[in-house]
């Protein structure tokens, strides 16, 4: 399958409003189960709608494999239903007219695909998204998440090549969000098919993505693994859109950030010398280690002295609250923790776990910045 390419790509729906995508490059390699994130607004679901031909851009150009699909320069456009993508998750709206079973069935008329082997992949589709039971149904007589699991049947029954898929699990409670995930997962894995799914949901991307593109305000934040976005924000936009609870920013060059943001930079100053531009440091609150004795503090590791305010239990792990010179900072631990609200104890932090950001929120790299 080919990779999709876009390249400068703008998005301006005009009246005076700003771009809702600037200036986008973005590759999807073969094979990827490429995420975009973002806030609502933030241009996800045009994107996705321009790389199936339902919107066309203002300005750049989109490759499938070598083929120019859409290039604003040189006057091309090539409609959806030529794209070759498979098939485009437009939108989750079944026939009213048609029964479940011939929804899921549909695309496979389309494609003239002969009855029995229709038969069987409409009824292993169906098995395997737990909807057999309301084959003879009609749409109406659903409720919107059996709907949304018949319209990803009804896409995963032509076994495209391309999936482009618009927050398909949206309407789905807790559990069978959980069981659609891991099904679109084992799609992903088994198939090899080029998925492109939108969603602002973080934890969702983190579990599902082979590479993340982080989009805010209609520009590419970042593109990478999950493990990439959360270890190594590029900016601070993407280091505080994913992780939940969410990272601790100590600002340096502000007073509320107090003792903290003076030890803080003491201590970068101590292992890098000068950085110019510091702003503000970021630390996940996994990364915030507690002890009551200071002895425990592993050697060359960032520490402050800390008073316990807060325990919250979340099942199976607890956030921690700490105050440290007035300034508030979480830590996340999957050990039971033994100390108590109120005791005076130590944090401490792995240098590599600092994340600096410069006055701007980029991320600073300390060797390239010295
Ligand atoms: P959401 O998660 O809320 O769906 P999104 O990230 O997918 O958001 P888009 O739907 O791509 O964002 O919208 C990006 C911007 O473009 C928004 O400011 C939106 O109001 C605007 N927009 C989207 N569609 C149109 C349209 N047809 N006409 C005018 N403006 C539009």
């Amino acid at each position: 399958m080919p990779n999709i390419t876009l390249e400068g790509v703008q998005k301006n729906y005009g009246g005076g409003a700003p771009s809702a995508v600037v200036g986008l490059d973005l590759e999807v390699r073969d094979g990827e189960f490429m995420c975009l994130l973002g806030p609502s607004g933030c241009g996800k679901t045009t994107t996705l709608r321009m790389i199936a031909g339902l919107e066309h851009p203002t300005g750049g150009s989109i490759r499938i494999g070598s083929r120019v699909v859409d290039s604003v320069p040189d006057g091309i456009y090539v409609p959806p239903e030529k794209r070759e993508l498979g098939l485009v998750f437009q939108s989750y709206a079944l026939w009213p007219h048609l029964s479940i079973e011939n929804n899921v069935d549909f695309g496979l008329r389309l494609r003239k695909v002969p009855r029995a082997e229709r038969e069987k992949r409409t009824s292993d589709v169906m098995d395997k998204l737990g909807i057999s039971k309301y084959r003879k149904r009609y749409p109406s007589e659903l409720s919107g998440g059996q709907q949304q699991r018949v319209a990803l049947a009804r896409m995963l029954a032509v076994n495209p090549e391309v999936l482009l898929l618009d927050e398909p699990l949206s309407n789905l409670d807790a559990r069978l969000r959980l069981e659609m995930r891991a099904e679109l997962k084992r799609i992903h894995e088994e198939f090899k098919t080029t998925i492109v799914f939108v969603t602002h949901d973080q934890w969702e991307a983190m579990t599902l993505a082979t590479q993340i593109a982080v989009m805010s305000e209609g520009q590419l934040q970042q593109l990478g693994s999950p493990d990439e976005i959360y270890e190594r924000p590029a900016n601070r936009f993407v280091a505080e859109f994913v992780g939940n609870p969410p990272i601790n920013i100590i600002e340096l060059a502000r007073e509320e950030s107090g003792g903290l943001a003076l030890w803080a930079m003491q201590y970068i100053t101590d292992r890098h010398g000068e950085l110019h531009g510091l702003g503000s440091v970021g630390i996940r609150p996994e990364a915030v280690h507690v002890t009551r004795a200071v002895e425990n503090v592993p050697d060359g590791a960032f520490k402050a002295r800390a008073r316990i305010t807060g325990i919250l239990p979340t099942g199976g792990s607890w956030i921690i609250e700490l105050d440290v010179a007035g300034r508030k900072v979480f830590s996340v631990t999957s050990l039971a923790p033994t100390c108590s609200v109120g005791d005076e104890s130590w944090l401490w932090v792995q240098p590599a776990d600092l994340n600096l950001f410069d006055g701007d929120g980029t991320r600073l790299n300390p060797q390239r910045a010295l």
